[in-house]
């Protein structure tokens, strides 16, 4: 339920409010709107009996928020949400481009695709010091080593950084160098992982599940959100199909369903979606064209001896191709 305020309800009305939520048993998240603030109610399994907090002083209206997920909703947030991070917009009307490596193998390898990609427009650096791999043989990434390099690339280039915490233990870490912490598809219900994403101050891009449908992703934001972090960045990056000529199958229509439920801003990862870089261009104009607020690209200065997913890393040029190709494109409606 969501607890409209009047126009000119004071803070301490609002307060109000949040105390009679609790008294009844539940949580009241404030949500400041342009015009007035709205109290959402988290925490109900159903009904709540909305008598006493009508007869609040400053007290509009109750709505029922119909979705299982409140604070992701649009009903409780009918404006998009925007974040500004380190002077990027993501979820304004230019698409934001974050790009790199798959993986951090080496301070030169980072820092040459660094400016490389910073070079044709991307704001924000991708790369993984911590890699969710699927056989333990594989490389698992340098760890706090690769994060100290992702350091050194923002001080060299000026770019933000996006890079994953894998588990519970390294989210700390984490969060002490980069500037928007990845949530990985195969971490999408770690339940414990998203709570405790939900209590730093860093921005958190979370990937949707391998075979997760759109409401587990959103009710996986919604972990987060409850948590008290509201900038939360959606990505689609493929899904599990019985499609055998990519990796994942890209579920571009879910740029539009989510756009249509919840607030937050969505972007999509062409390259984890096609698992083959000659897709990776058609993919992201797909992208921009269906509205997605930004891309998640993976580029590698040398694909074929790139340590992780050389396969559908880009080729410096074909970076620079996809940057001209989206960059003529019509901004989202
Ligand atoms: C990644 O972005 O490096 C990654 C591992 O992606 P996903 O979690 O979508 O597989
Ligand atoms: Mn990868």
């Amino acid at each position: 339920m969501l607890v409209i305020m009047k126009n000119d309800a004071t803070e301490n009305q609002v307060q109000a409010v949040i105390q009679q939520i609790e008294a009844l048993g539940f949580r009241g998240v404030p949500i400041p709107g342009a015009l007035r603030t709205a109290v959402c109610i988290v925490g109900n399994q159903g009904y709540v009996d909305d008598s006493q907090l009508l007869s609040l002083d400053g007290v509009k209206e109750a709505l029922r928020v119909t979705k299982p997920y409140k604070l992701v909703s649009r009903e409780t947030h009918p404006q998009q949400s925007i974040f500004t991070i380190g002077g990027v917009t993501i979820g304004g009307k230019t698409p934001v481009v974050m790009a790199g490596p798959c993986a951090i193998e080496n301070e030169e390898q980072a820092l040459t695709i660094a400016r490389l990609v910073k070079k044709e427009g991307a704001q924000i650096y991708r790369g993984g010091a911590y890699k969710p791999r699927t056989s333990p043989y594989s490389f698992q990434g340098l760890g706090e080593d690769g994060l100290k390099i992702l350091a050194r690339v923002r001080e060299a280039t000026g770019m933000l950084i996006v890079t994953e915490a894998t588990d519970f233990d390294n989210i700390e870490l984490v969060e002490q160098y980069a500037d928007i912490i990845q949530i990985g598809a195969r971490n999408m219900q770690n339940y414990a992982l998203l709570k405790r994403a939900g209590h730093t101050n860093k921005p958190i891009l979370l990937k949707r599940g391998l075979a997760a449908t759109i409401e587990e992703l959103l009710m996986s934001a919604e972990y987060i959100m409850s948590e008290g972090n509201n900038r939360v960045i959606l990505c689609e990056r493929g899904i599990r199909t019985f499609a055998d000529t990519t990796r994942n199958t890209l579920d571009i229509s879910a740029i539009p369903s989510i756009r249509e439920v919840s607030h937050l801003p969505v972007i999509i990862d062409p390259s984890h979606a096609a698992g083959r870089r000659e897709y990776v261009i058609p993919l992201s104009r797909a992208a921009i064209a269906v509205g997605a607020d930004g891309l998640i690209v993976e580029v590698h200065n040398d694909p074929p001896h790139s340590i992780s997913d050389g396969k559908q890393s880009l080729y410096p040029e074909q970076f620079a191709t996809l940057m001209k190709e989206i960059k003529g494109m019509s901004p989202k409606s």
